[in-house]
């Protein structure tokens, strides 16, 4: 996989170097990191492909929870999104995503709901991998160790989080200052980012806990769900956002 990025990275530099030796301009190339890094920090209006097939992550998520849930729930919030900062006069061409949600409480519940909605699924197609680190290590495993005691623990107050939150929302380990690392639950499609949540900060990692991201296959039994989930979840991932957010 690495290599094959690689290689589309090494063709897109040559490729921009041929051009310019041809006295051609390649302004309409997208950057690298728009193409191909994984959303280690910013996230854009537009839903990006889901980075696997709809049935990579069985048996933890079947794939049509995950086809519904990308295809309607989460394309739901992009266009809601859309359209409420078409109504709104917000540029999604010049504001961030990030920037929006830091003041939220300036907008109406429509846009909190859906850039909410939005930010929080692309992040949570991206912590999950069919073929996932399954541990933290090098500096992130070292912080969780030193604010959760162990990654045991961690994961404990992590599904304690998720399990306890009442009705729908998120559970999240979050980034906060002096980079800490905490852990929350947020209601609805609000998160850690958002100028109104009680635990601010950046987001590293997101569980959706809403009944449309297992009801089909898990019915009731959220805790499964959340006791599963941990076997999908990318630590190399959430590892490189850590990093990247700390210059670690
Ligand atoms: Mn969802």
């Amino acid at each position: 996989m690495e290599k094959t990025l690689n290689g589309r990275r090494e063709f897109i530099k040559n490729a921009g170097k041929a051009g310019i030796a041809a006295g051609l301009t390649f302004t309409a190339l997208p950057s690298l990191a728009e193409v191909f890094e994984p959303a280690t920090y910013n996230i854009g209006f537009l839903q990006k492909p889901l980075p696997y097939a709809f049935n990579a992550l069985e048996p933890v998520i079947d794939a049509m929870t995950m086809e519904i849930h990308y295809t309607k729930h989460a394309a739901g919030y992009a266009k809601n999104l859309s359209d409420a900062a078409v109504a709104e006069g917000v540029d999604i061409k010049k504001m961030k995503l990030e920037d929006l949600l830091k003041n939220i409480s300036k907008y109406s519940t429509k846009m909190r709901n859906n850039a909410g909605g939005h930010y929080n699924h692309e992040l949570f197609w991206e912590v999950m991998s069919p073929k996932p680190e399954k541990a933290p290590d090098q500096q992130l495993g070292k912080a969780i160790n030193k604010d959760f005691g162990s990654f045991e623990a961690f994961k404990k107050q992590f599904a304690d989080a998720a399990s306890s939150r009442f009705g729908s929302g998120w559970a999240w380990l979050t980034l906060v200052e002096n980079n800490k690392l905490v852990i929350s639950s947020t209601p609805n499609q609000d998160n850690p980012l958002m100028d109104v949540a009680e635990v601010k900060g950046t987001p590293l990692l997101g569980l959706d806990v809403w009944e449309h991201a297992y009801y089909l296959k898990y019915q009731n039994r959220r805790a499964e769900y959340i006791n599963n989930w941990w076997n999908v979840i990318d630590w190399d991932f959430v590892e490189k956002r850590y990093r990247k957010l700390t210059d670690k």
